[in-house]
């Protein structure tokens, strides 16, 4: 899927979210890295195998949640 030089880190790398956006959709609040992975605002993933990564990094509108 991925055709950049050198390749982007693969979906089952721990640093997969480095992997460059191929579809940006902040309206819907989510991108497609080009590893397949579904990246989420709130920084959930969904990987191309179907697993499901949590949110794991504290993000401003989740601080105006609380304050709210
Ligand atoms: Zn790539």
């Amino acid at each position: 899927m991925c055709q950049h030089k050198p390749a982007c880190p693969s979906a089952d790398s721990a640093d997969r979210e480095a992997a460059h956006p191929v579809a940006v959709h902040p309206e819907q609040g989510w991108s497609l890295l080009c590893n397949g992975v579904l990246l989420f605002e709130d920084t959930g993933e969904l990987l191309p195998d179907g697993r499901i990564i949590a949110p794991h990094r504290p993000l401003a509108a989740t601080q105006v949640m609380k304050a709210a």
